[in-house]
């Protein structure tokens, strides 16, 4: 698409867009005097639906009325609140339901799903990640192979972008495989990079796991609710994902757990287990040898935080009502967008680093600026603009196509040029 660089142009793109209304049903922050914020943290917490005030307290009022009951009365009764969270959950993420639940917190679900799918040998130790990791999955990697008295020095392979570069680079993930694939047993990258918003090929690199033997999971914190994920297409053999970021559910809010449907039910997958992956129908009934669950289910261990849920299913109806496909379609225009009025500064001390290919990234830009300290992030934020700073020199930003403006893309532009020639 042709973009100008004026306000009138941003404010037509606004005028013409068919989710602009969507911006209306959330809670936009403001400054001390009530002027809405220039908002581009989604990717770190998403902005809270209005609606999700009322799914929340219907669950309270629930309790106070009925106490214990609520597990299995009222209109969403307790016992199955998870299950009314999965189909609009498998199709964010292009999965089949039952390989999708909702459950914990996003590391716990990581290392749960390493307890089943990183299963060392003598032969088969190592683990694969990409070098700039989030920290959390780096930490959690480690002491999974400390926990299997693995020295993470020799059993953790990082790939790693070239020197002078900042991406990763596929023709090294294949020499990698090539040179150490036997040795892997699991490979896990973070679908989206929390850093340079780099969208992995998530089938290329699953084949490529599979094809040496290797278990293959990627982290979708930063994809989930942002790119069309296509997990079950993938062939990933699980994913991982959080629901407080694109997804809108409220600060450290449950995560979402993907596990493909050839391993749905194999009781002699190793596991943790608790009585919430133990069969439905003699849950209750106590005393019961253990009776695995179906499908991603089958990895749950404890009755869920219900008040968090409730938040969960107020925005997945907001996803339901826009659809995914629509929400990309939006988002790449933004993004586009944004990357336009950005080249415009003509300002060689910025740098995008994020992939410029439109199908290799999801709304997220990170900026880099040359000889740049955090200064230049909280001047940003003295004028309103919400976005974060992350070491050493990147400021990320995204246009979240649910409630973001075309007009908030031409406004932060505009505060960031006087800023870079204060
Ligand atoms: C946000 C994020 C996390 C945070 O983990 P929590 O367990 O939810 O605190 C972990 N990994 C990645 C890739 C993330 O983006």
């Amino acid at each position: 698409m042709k973009f100008q660089s004026g306000l009138e142009f941003a404010k037509h793109l606004d005028a013409t867009d068919e989710l602009s209304e969507f911006r209306t049903q959330f809670h936009i922050p403001t400054d001390q005097s009530g002027k809405p914020l220039i908002y581009f943290c989604g990717n770190s917490l998403g902005l809270q639906p209005k609606v999700t005030k009322s799914f929340v307290e219907t669950e309270l009022d629930k309790w106070a009325q009925l106490g214990v009951e609520g597990h299995t009365q009222g209109h969403f009764p307790w016992l199955h609140y998870h299950e009314f969270l999965t189909e609009a959950m498998a199709e964010i993420v292009g999965a089949k339901n039952h390989e999708v639940v909702v459950m914990n917190s996003l590391t716990v679900n990581l290392h749960l799903m390493m307890a089943s799918f990183f299963q060392p040998t003598k032969s088969r130790f190592k683990i694969l990640i990409e070098s700039d990791v989030f920290p959390s999955d780096k930490y959690a990697v480690e002491s999974q192979l400390r926990h299997h008295h693995l020295d993470p020095q020799e059993s953790l392979i990082l790939w790693s972008p070239r020197a002078g570069e900042i991406l990763p680079n596929y023709d090294d993930l294949e020499q990698i495989m090539k040179d150490q694939g036997n040795e892997i047993a699991l490979v896990m990258i973070g679908g989206v990079n929390y850093y340079t918003g780099q969208y992995f090929d998530l089938k290329r690199i699953t084949r490529l796991g599979h094809q040496y033997g290797c278990m293959v999971g990627f982290d979708c914190a930063h994809g989930a609710g942002n790119v069309a994920l296509n997990l079950h297409d993938s062939e990933a053999d699980f994913a991982i994902w959080c629901t407080y970021k694109y997804l809108n559910s409220g600060p450290g809010s449950l995560s979402g757990c993907f596990v493909h449907e050839r391993h749905a039910d194999k009781p002699e997958l190793n596991r943790l287990s608790g009585w919430w992956n133990h069969n439905k129908e003699t849950r209750f009934n106590m005393r019961q040898p253990f009776d695995q669950l179906f499908g991603a289910e089958g990895w749950q261990l404890s009755n869920p935080p219900i008040l968090s849920m409730a938040a969960i299913r107020a925005s997945l109806n907001l996803f339901k009502t826009a659809g995914m496909p629509a929400l990309i379609d939006k988002s790449k225009k933004l993004t586009e967008y944004f990357e336009f009025m950005l080249a415009a500064l003509r300002d060689d001390r910025i740098e995008v680093i994020t992939p410029k290919n439109i199908n290799e990234r999801g709304c997220q830009l990170s900026i880099r600026i040359k000889n740049a300290d955090r200064s230049i992030h909280d001047k940003l934020t003295k004028a309103g603009v919400i976005s974060d700073w992350r070491e050493p020199d990147v400021i990320r930003v995204a246009p979240v196509p649910l409630y973001n403006r075309f007009e908030d893309i031409f406004q932060m532009v505009q505060l960031f040029k006087i800023i870079l020639n204060d």
